[in-house]
């Protein structure tokens, strides 16, 4: 468990054991070739760096006490960021997915009753990357992939990377869009407040907007995504989001309003915001039906995460539906 300074009030622990049920979907793992570089982890503070480095590549005994003690029942695993799509050499991006994806598949069949997988895909090459990702959902049983990001700098918008839309049309597995090393942050962006603060958030969620007025749910109307961080800001934005899309010179005809279609092809987790205004502000904008609880192990206090969504003040079918349900269903999870 990751234990930081000065956090935000949290709820105090009940003293009762809680019941291990609950579904997360960004939790992370590193194989020990993809360990984050300084670069993506210049942003933390030293003392929790020295917390969560060990804890990465680590799949065992410590992983499944953090999630019995959050009431975790099954852990969704993806490649830690940047991952993939920080590697420059294409063949090299696709010899490690496949290693990558190899050695989460070793893991999960050792606790087949609490992990499962998210893919990690060689963008770099898109035909290798659309036959990983038919690999990884038709031999290894993994339940959708999770990408870092923008790969070298280029989005999921981009019409080269149209097949892995269809691809996952095909599959019928959600893609999990992940904050990454953005190409160039915005000449506002300072230093204090880049990282997971907000740099990534803002990229993230940016990136999450130009699929949609880039037209992509359009062409692949039955592709879905799921974002984190309670959907990095966006539950928040939609109505002005409509308004002034719908007064920009520059905007794309998709048929309806950007909201409608965030409503339609995108799911949230909670991973890293506990927090009950938030969390109610989501399901006020997309019904609980769009939202998954996660916790972003081992960045974030899974304990926390655990007792926080256990003690929300929500309705108690929406907890049922966001603790497992939801994630149970879209995943298609036994
Ligand atoms: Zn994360």
């Amino acid at each position: 468990m990751v234990k930081q300074n000065r956090t935000p009030p949290i709820p105090a622990s009940t003293g009762k054991e809680p019941t291990i049920n609950k579904i997360a979907l960004e939790e992370h793992f590193s194989i020990r070739e993809l360990l984050p570089t300084s670069e993506a982890l210049e942003f933390f503070d030293p003392q929790v760096l020295d917390v969560i480095e060990p804890l990465l590549p680590e799949l065992a005994e410590t992983r499944l006490a953090n999630m019995d003690n959050a009431g975790i029942e099954i852990a969704v695993l993806s490649q830690t960021a940047p991952g993939i799509q920080a590697i420059s050499d294409s063949s090299e991006a696709s010899t490690m997915a496949r290693h990558a994806n190899d050695a989460l598949h070793t893991s999960i069949e050792l606790q087949p009753q609490r992990f499962r997988g998210f893919a990690a895909l060689n963008l770099q090459d898109i035909d290798a990357a659309c036959a990983e990702l038919k690999r990884c959902v038709n031999e290894l049983g993994f339940v959708g992939a999770l990408v870092n990001g923008c790969t070298q700098g280029e989005y999921l918008d981009n019409p080269r990377l149209d097949p892995l839309w269809l691809t996952l049309e095909q599959l019928d597995v959600p893609l999990y869009l992940h904050p990454g090393l953005p190409t160039n942050q915005p000449a506002s962006m300072v230093k204090e407040l880049d990282g997971a603060t907000w740099g990534w958030s803002f990229d993230t969620a940016t990136h999450a907007l130009r699929l949609i007025v880039k037209g992509v749910f359009e062409k692949h109307p039955n592709a879905n995504v799921i974002l984190g961080h309670m959907g990095e800001n966006l539950p928040f934005y939609l109505w002005r989001l409509d308004s002034r899309y719908s007064s920009t010179r520059y905007r794309n005809d998709i048929g309806t309003t950007p909201s409608a279609v965030f409503r339609q092809n995108f799911f949230i987790t909670t991973s890293g915001v506990c927090d009950d205004a938030a969390l109610q502000c989501s399901i006020a904008t997309l019904g609980p039906e769009r939202i998954m609880f996660s916790t972003d192990y081992p960045y974030e206090d899974i304990e926390l995460a655990g007792r926080w969504i256990d003690q929300a003040t929500i309705d108690p079918l929406a907890k049922t539906m966001i603790s497992r349900d939801t994630a149970r269903t879209l995943l298609r999870l036994n």
